[in-house]
């Protein structure tokens, strides 16, 4: 049967998933690993695709291909 316990569940839902890293606490587990992932400066490392015509960082291959389409969207032009 349900039982539902409002007061228990109010009181550990908030620090639930600790970085063990920084120690920031995240109330999902989905949040934590994002942070961790992406934002926890413990983790996180230099981002992983240079432009290879600028100075910019991604962290996403997605990123660095609408950034040179947008930036240098003249470059991938004539190399077609
Ligand atoms: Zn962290
Ligand atoms: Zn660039």
């Amino acid at each position: 049967m349900d039982v539902l316990f409002p007061f228990s569940l109010s009181c550990d839902e908030d620090t639930r998933f600790v970085c063990d890293l920084c120690g920031k606490s995240y109330k999902r587990k989905r949040h934590l690993q994002r942070h961790q992932k992406f934002e926890c400066e413990f983790v996180i490392e230099k981002p992983q695709f240079p432009c290879p015509h600028c100075p910019y960082l991604s962290k996403q291959k997605d990123y660095l291909k609408k950034h040179i389409f947008f930036k240098h969207k003249h470059l991938s032009d004539s190399v077609v």
